[in-house]
C-alpha cells in the first residue's frame, strides 16, 4: 500500500500526538486521532504557557542532531500556521564545571559549533543583575534558545493536521490498541476502528493503556511556580530563559506577558504522580520551602510568595532517554509507541513527531535514533 493511502491512528493528541498527526497528514496519510480531553488541555504533560527551547544540551549530546531537525520544523510549523510558536530569546546556562552536565552543554558546544557566549561574572552582573552565582560557576548564553507556546503549539500542530485533512475525535478515549494482520484495531466505548498502523502518544497514560510494558515509566508529579519580580532586572531588553544545573537542577522563564517568572525544578525532585486519573493540583506549603531556598540564594530579586501555581504531569525513563519505536511483544511492528520523555521532550517535539511518521510509514527513520529506540533497548 502506497504511503498516500496508509490508514494511520493517532492515540493521544497532546505534545507528541499533535505533532505525530501534522508530519503524517502532511505526507498524505489518512489520519484519524484520538485524546481523552482535546488539543491544548492542560491536565497532562503540556501545559503552564511557556518551555524551555535550547539547542545546548546537558543531558547526552546526541539529542544535539535531533534538536536542529526539531528546529528546522518549528519553523516550518510557524510559517504553515502563521502563529509565534517559539520565540528565540536565549537561554542562560549556569552551574558548576565540575558536574557532568555543564561538562556536557560546553561540550555540546564545542562538537556542534553551537551558537553561544561565555559570560563571566562581571558580564553578568552587569547584563543580567537579577541572578547570584556560586564560587565555580560557568555561564553560557546558549543564543539559539527560548521560549515555546505548549498550549498554541498542541492547539495548532492539531488544527494543521485537520487542515491537512486529519480528523480528530476529541474527549474520546481509547481503551485497547489490539493488534491485528497487517494493522492494528482501536478500541472506543464507541466502537472499534481498523488501521495500519497506530502511533501511540499517552503521555502519563502510557502505563494504563499499555500495561505490561517492559519499561519502567515512572509518572511524576511536576509543580510550575509564578513569582512577581521586585525589579525591572527580569524584563529588559534581553529575557532569555535559565537553567541551573547545581547544586539545586532548577529552570525559570520570563512570562511572555512581562508579569512575572516561571520556575521549575528537575526529575530528581519530583514525586510519583500517582493515578493519572487521580492526579492531586493542590500544592502544600511545605511543596514551596524548596522554591523559597532557590530565591533566596539565587534570584533575590523575585518576590517568594507565588502569585500562581499549577500541577502537571510527565513520564520518566530510568536512563531519561524516552522510548520510541515499534512496541515490542506484540508481534506487529505497526503500533509506534513514543513515550517517557522524561521532562525535555517538548523541544525536540516536531522532530519525534516526524520520526512517528517515519516509522508509521517507511518502517525506518532516517534521523540518529539508536539511542532512544524500542529496538534492541533492555527491559527495564
Ligand atoms: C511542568 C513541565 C515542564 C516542562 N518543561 C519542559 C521544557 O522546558 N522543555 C522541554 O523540552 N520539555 C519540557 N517538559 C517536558 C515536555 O512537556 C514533555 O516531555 C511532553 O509534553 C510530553 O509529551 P507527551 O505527548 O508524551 O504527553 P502529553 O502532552 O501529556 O500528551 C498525551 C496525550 O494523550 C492523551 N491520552 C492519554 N491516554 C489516552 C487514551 N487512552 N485515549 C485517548 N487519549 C489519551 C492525553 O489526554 C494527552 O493529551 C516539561 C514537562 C512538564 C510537565
Amino acid at each position: 500500500m502506497s504511503a498516500a493511502r496508509k490508514r494511520v491512528a493517532v492515540v493521544g493528541v497532546g505534545t507528541m500526538g499533535s505533532q505525530a498527526a501534522w508530519r503524517l497528514a502532511a505526507r498524505g496519510a489518512e489520519v484519524v486521532g484520538y485524546d481523552r480531553f482535546a488539543p491544548g488541555h492542560d491536565r497532562s504533560a503540556a501545559g503552564g504557557e511557556t518551555r524551555v527551547f535550547r539547542s545546548a544540551h546537558f543531558e547526552d549530546t546526541r539529542y544535539v542532531p535531533l534538536l536542529r531537525h526539531a528546529d528546522a520544523l518549528w519553523g516550518q510549523l510557524q510559517q504553515e500556521t502563521g502563529r509565534e510558536l517559539r520565540r528565540l530569546t536565549g537561554c542562560l546556562l549556569m552551574g558548576s564545571t565540575e558536574e557532568q552536565q555543564m561538562a556536557t552543554v560546553l561540550e555540546s558546544i564545542a562538537e556542534h559549533d553551537l551558537d553561544h557566549e561565555v559570560l563571566d561574572a562581571e558580564t553578568l552582573a552587569k547584563r543580567f543583575p537579577q541572578y547570584r552565582l556560586e564560587d565555580g560557576d560557568a555561564v553560557v548564553l546558549d543564543r539559539r534558545a527560548g521560549f515555546i507556546r505548549p498550549e498554541l503549539t498542541v492547539q495548532s500542530a492539531a488544527r494543521r493536521a485537520e487542515q491537512l485533512g486529519a480528523v480528530i475525535h476529541r474527549y474520546t478515549t481509547v481503551r485497547e490498541i489490539v493488534p491485528v494482520a497487517n494493522g492494528v484495531e482501536i478500541r472506543t466505548d464507541a466502537g472499534s476502528e481498523r488501521f495500519d498502523a497506530a502511533v501511540v502518544t499517552p503521555g502519563p497514560w502510557v502505563n494504563d493503556l499499555l500495561p505490561g510494558l517492559p519499561w519502567e515509566v515512572e509518572i511524576r508529579r511536576l509543580i510550575s511556580a509564578w513569582f512577581v519580580p521586585t525589579t525591572d532586572a527580569w524584563f529588559g531588553e534581553e529575557r532569555p530563559a535559565f537553567i541551573r544545573t547545581s547544586p539545586t537542577h532548577c529552570y525559570g522563564l520570563p512570562s511572555p506577558d512581562g508579569v512575572s517568572v516561571k520556575l521549575g525544578l528537575s526529575q530528581a525532585l519530583h514525586k510519583p504522580a500517582g493515578d493519572p486519573n487521580q492526579l492531586n493540583r493542590t500544592v502544600r506549603p511545605e511543596e514551596l520551602e524548596i522554591y523559597s531556598d532557590l530565591i533566596g540564594r539565587h534570584l533575590p530579586d523575585l518576590h517568594p510568595d507565588p502569585t500562581r501555581l499549577s500541577v502537571y504531569m510527565e513520564g520518566y525513563t530510568k536512563s531519561s532517554r524516552p522510548l520510541v519505536g515499534p512496541l515490542p511483544g506484540t508481534g506487529n511492528e505497526n503500533m509506534i509507541l513514543l513515550a517517557g520523555f522524561s521532562g525535555h521532550g517538548f523541544k525536540l517535539s516536531p522532530a519525534y513527531g516526524d520520526i512517528a511518521a517515519d516509522l508509521a510509514l517507511n518502517g525506518s527513520s532516517p534521523q540518529p535514533i539508536d539511542f532512544i529506540s524500542t529496538a534492541d533497548r533492555a527491559a527495564a
